[in-house]
């Protein structure tokens, strides 16, 4: 047992670190960084058993809108995970977690017989010197594995400069420089010319339902929203189970591993090409179609169809996805609890517990006399507990409340989950 002079030297030395490594970081932005966006495009192909990387092309990008001063990812979600080294002093400089379509798809039963490849993109502060950068998957464990690294000299002729479009864009929300707001890029897919005005009313309707939703709207000014004109030849997208096909610029399509409202893209480097035209944090497809559906994953992209009856609480719960990291808290299709947790650790995701660690999760957000589990009854209702049945599962997985935007629409988001989009929030601009 520690006396507590020896325990308050403890503290005082960890006291000292944390502000030492916040001003270091601070002033450290400019020592190994410019303002531009180093983009990098992978391949992300396997099996169900095995995964590769290959490394694509390297893009020297327009303004760094992310943090400068949180360089260094310590909510370390994601089933992705990578680091950026400085290659000379081996200095971890920036580190971000992110999901990705291949491991949603790994889950397949497809993937059991076959190979196949996913786009994949990257981005970080554009470094001055020649950098490290590391590529790692999450096991159920929670620890990181390494999966894939190389070194990449930004001042080689093979980074690719310039953009290859000129769609109209617009600031629609939001004043502040981009380093202190998330700026959201809101881009149009099944939108003919004839229709961008659609587009923009749609977009400003959904924007405003977003940033009018607690928790976002107590830091509504902390957010830019971008617009992208970028219309299509035709008008719609791909419902592949009715044989319909649109030729859209995303390439945007429902009935995703045999989902009938799952709403994605596989053209992520055609996203982010695009994307490139303005700064940004987070990507929003919008699609025009009235068919219900979405899909939001990691730091990766969110897509919502726009006219449908539930669009704008579709619209918010895929951002949950793709920009806090939230968890579906409800049951779906058979999935095997083995495949996707362990019951000695916790997931990754703010909103989801296999009770490995209460403590860990939000049990401090709990009242003292609430049971772990909790039972779902009239008496804990808007109570934060262990309530079973989340995550795809009906048991082993728990949630923090009886009901949460992430379970059932319009619910509004959870404690829990307002809790961690503020600290998104928080962990995505400077002060
Ligand atoms: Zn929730």
């Amino acid at each position: 047992m520690l006396s507590k002079i020896g325990l308050y030297k403890i503290l005082l030395t960890l006291i000292f670190l944390a502000t030492f490594s916040t001003t270091l970081m601070a002033q450290d932005y400019n020592k190994w960084f410019t303002e531009n966006v180093m983009r990098i495009d992978l391949t992300h192909a396997g099996d169900a058993k095995t995964e590769y990387y290959f490394t694509e092309q390297f893009y020297k990008e327009e303004v760094w809108a992310g943090s400068k001063t949180k360089l260094i990812d310590k909510l370390s979600y994601g089933d992705n995970f990578f680091e950026v080294y400085d290659s000379t002093s081996q200095t971890l400089i920036y580190s971000r977690g992110y999901n990705n379509l291949f491991y949603e798809w790994q889950a397949e039963p497809e993937a059991k017989h076959n190979n196949r490849s996913f786009e994949e993109v990257i981005r970080f502060p554009f470094p001055l010197e020649t950098v490290q950068i590391k590529i790692y998957r999450r096991l159920l464990t929670g620890e990181l594995e390494p999966l894939h690294q190389f070194y990449l000299n930004p001042k080689s002729y093979r980074v690719i400069k310039g953009t290859k479009y000129n769609f109209e864009t617009e600031r629609l929300f939001g004043e502040l420089p981009v380093n202190k707001a998330v700026d959201i890029v809101i881009m149009a897919d099944g939108y003919t010319k004839e229709e961008l005005s659609v587009f923009k009313s749609d977009a400003t309707k959904l924007s405003e339902f977003l940033l009018n939703t607690e928790p976002f709207s107590q830091l509504k000014e902390r957010f830019n929203i971008w617009l992208i004109m970028s219309d299509s030849k035709e008008s719609g997208t791909d419902i592949p189970r009715q044989d319909i096909w649109k030729n859209t610029v995303f390439d945007s399509h429902f009935n995703t591993f045999n989902s009938e409202r799952y709403l994605t893209s596989q053209s992520i480097k055609k996203i982010h090409d695009v994307a490139a035209l303005v700064p940004y944090d987070q990507v929003y497809v919008l699609v025009n179609t009235d068919k219900y559906g979405g899909g939001g994953i990691f730091n990766y992209y969110n897509l919502t169809s726009a006219h449908h009856a539930l669009s704008p609480w579709v619209f918010i719960h895929e951002f949950g996805h793709g920009f806090a990291g939230l968890a579906d808290e409800y049951p779906y299709g058979a999935i095997n609890f083995e495949d996707v947790y362990s019951s000695k650790s916790e997931p990754w995701n703010p909103n989801i517990s296999t009770l490995a660690k209460p403590d860990k999760k939000w049990k401090n957000m709990m009242d003292k006399d609430t049971p772990i589990p909790t039972p779902v009854t009239e008496e804990y209702k808007n109570k934060v507990g262990f309530y079973e049945g989340g995550g795809y599962l009906k048991k082993g997985i728990y949630r923090p409340y009886q009901e949460c935007e992430m379970r059932t629409l319009k619910s509004g988001f959870c404690p829990v989950c307002q809790d961690a989009i503020i600290k998104m929030i928080k962990f995505n601009i400077d002060q």
